[in-house]
């Protein structure tokens, strides 16, 4: 998969940590990366989600 916020691909074997959210698998190459979405899931989860769009206040 690929990680959301620098665009790396990383799998769950090799990736620095991964979560879930949303339902959904992330899996980043590092913490730093971890960090930012952590900070502003809204800039990297829209891109390939539309559940935001009928959040209020958020799209
Ligand atoms: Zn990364």
């Amino acid at each position: 998969m690929l990680d959301p916020v620098c665009g790396v691909q990383v799998s769950e074997d090799d990736a620095a940590i991964c979560l879930s959210f949303l339902d959904r698998r992330y899996c980043f190459c590092s913490l730093q990366c971890e960090e930012e979405f952590v900070e502003h899931p809204e800039r990297y989860v829209l891109r390939d989600q539309d559940q935001w769009s009928g959040i209020e206040g958020v799209a």
